[in-house]
């Protein structure tokens, strides 16, 4: 026999836990599903296990979607402050990290338990360990096949979230399902993930380790971004905040551009000639870089200039190319780290198909799709949780 509830929820990570405890909460029999034996593993590893969960600037500009409009109405209706004194009231201690990150002072695993007291204050019904053989739809009810036991309820919402880390239990269930209704899918790609490099760029893997603050940038017209934070040299490539972040608006065969000086002017090479004419290149470098970076750059600029010559003996334009290129460097990365290495994935379910009041699909009325399954992508920072909780807030009041 078929257990009956309102409402089914598929996944127990973030976005399900936190719908799961709002329409429990308003009195629907929820019931939670999750293959996975426990609940929220991605938010216990988040935040290098202290969960970054949410950021005090989170606004619609922090995310990535078709429809940058589509995710504002419930950005507006559950915001970083309403889940900072959720935390508060479960008395989670946190801090402001730095561009208005919050983490956990103690563990992410305050988080979850946080979110299990919820769920239990709603009385929400929890099957784990429970893979999801077969969903079916008629006669305005979602029938749900999990391990040798038969759900039904006349609302089904989608929280199985993106492909990120295999590893951690993330499938394509929440595609496949969306597909079978009949909705589209924007082709999901890894994002804040590291970039490889080839060709002659593997020059730079050379400097595996080493970090510095740049400015980088990728993509085009709208879909051009811009961040300041710092990058990192890996055996394979490029990581570090600056690099994730740009990976995220990065396609295939696109440059990205690093400014290794981004404090710098354009005349700052010139300064430098008036005022310490005897000083060579690769001293400047020296000083602002980090030495082995200094070093790799002046190899490649050696085409330009002499990198050990005192400036006195550089030409005006010769200097002001040189200011250019290390402004504006460009990588041409042959490919990213993937879905093994990704934080999140870009694309998902389309935003075209559902309602931004309560994510309700257009077509098939009482489906809903919820958190990083659905075509919203926020930047590194606390930024994709709290679009988890807006969402699964937003869908949690109409189930
Ligand atoms: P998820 O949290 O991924 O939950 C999906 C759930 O569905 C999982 O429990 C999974 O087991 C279950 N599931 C999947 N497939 C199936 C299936 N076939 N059958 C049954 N169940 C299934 N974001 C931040 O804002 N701040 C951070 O500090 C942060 N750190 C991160 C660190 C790492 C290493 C990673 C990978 C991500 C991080 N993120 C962070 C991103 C954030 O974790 C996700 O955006 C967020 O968890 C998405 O929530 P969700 O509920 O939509 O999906």
């Amino acid at each position: 026999t078929a257990h009956s509830f309102d409402a089914i929820i598929l996944g127990a990570g973030a976005a399900g836990l936190f719908c799961a405890a709002q329409a429990g909460q308003r009195g629907r029999r929820v019931l939670l599903v999750d293959h996975a034996d426990e609940p929220g593993k991605k938010i216990l590893i988040s935040g290098g296990g202290r969960c970054n969960f949410t950021n005090i600037n989170a606004g619609p500009a922090n995310y990535l979607s078709a429809n940058p409009h589509f995710a504002k109405s419930a950005f507006s209706r559950y915001t970083a402050q309403d889940f900072i004194d959720l935390v508060d009231a479960h008395g989670i201690a946190w801090h402001e990290k730095t561009l208005g990150q919050l983490f956990c002072d103690g563990s992410a695993k305050q988080i979850v338990a946080m979110l299990m007291a919820e769920c239990a204050k709603g009385s929400v019904t929890h099957w784990f360990s429970s893979p999801v053989d077969t969903v079916s739809h008629a006669d305005g009810h979602f029938t749900l096949c999990s391990g040798g036991r038969t759900a039904t309820a006349p609302r089904l919402v989608l929280a199985t979230g993106g492909l990120s880390i295999p590893k951690l239990g993330a499938t394509g269930l929440a595609y496949d399902l969306a597909r079978q209704f009949g909705l589209k899918v924007v082709e999901p790609r890894p994002a804040l993930v590291p970039l490889t490099l080839g060709g002659d760029e593997v020059l730079f893997r050379e400097l595996s380790g080493v970090a510095a603050p740049v400015e980088a940038r990728a993509g085009s017209g709208k879909g051009r971004a811009l961040f300041r934070e710092a990058a990192l040299f890996t055996h394979r490539g490029l990581s570090g905040p600056a690099i994730l972040q740009v990976s995220s608006y990065w396609r295939k065969g696109e440059p990205i551009a690093i400014n290794f000086l981004p404090d710098s002017t354009p005349d700052w090479l010139l300064a430098a000639k008036r005022e310490q004419p005897r000083t060579s290149l690769r001293k400047l470098l020296g000083g602002a870089l980090p030495s082995r970076l200094a070093d790799a750059l002046c190899d490649q600029l050696g085409k330009m200039l002499q990198c050990d010559i005192a400036l006195a003996n550089c030409t005006d334009p010769v200097l002001r190319a040189v200011t250019a290129r290390i402004s504006d460097w460009q990588f041409h990365p042959n490919g990213s780290e993937g879905f093994a290495k990704a934080e999140v994935t870009v694309g998902g379910i389309s935003t075209a198909e559902l309602s931004s009041k309560d994510m309700e699909s257009r077509r098939v009325p009482g489906l809903h799709a919820i958190g990083e399954a659905v075509d919203v992508t926020g930047w590194l920072g606390g930024y994709n949780f709290q679009w988890a909780w807006a969402s699964g807030w937003a869908a949690g009041q109409s189930l």
